[in-house]
């Protein structure tokens, strides 16, 4: 059994273990699959521009609306320490926990 070093996250992985290549590194698992989701997210970004908005929930099921271009924004912000001490990005509209208290004049289904 072979060790490696995933150079994106510096987690030890066993070499048994599929490694994927991102930006020619061999990266593991985890690291690919965040790579896949910021690929998805930036086609949206690209998709949809900054005036169309989209309702998103928080890791603690507190529904927001943010302009859908800032997907990968908000991603690394419920990793952040801002997060966790309750700091929400200015881009952010907090709705709660009921999703129906948002009113649109109106919407597409991506
Ligand atoms: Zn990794």
């Amino acid at each position: 059994m072979s060790m490696n070093r995933c150079p994106k996250c510096d987690d030890i992985y066993d070499t048994d273990f599929q490694m994927e290549e991102v930006d020619g590194e061999m990266v593991c698992d985890r690291c690919w699959e965040k790579h896949e989701e910021d690929q998805d997210n930036r086609k949206l970004a690209e998709e949809v521009g900054d005036m169309e908005h989209i309702l998103i929930q928080d890791n603690d099921s507190h529904w927001y609306v943010i302009p859908a271009n800032k997907t990968n924004d908000w991603d690394a912000w419920t990793e952040s320490k801002n997060y966790k001490e309750g700091v929400v990005p200015n881009y952010a509209k907090e709705v709660g926990g009921c999703p129906s208290l948002v009113i649109f004049k109106d919407y597409r289904i991506l």
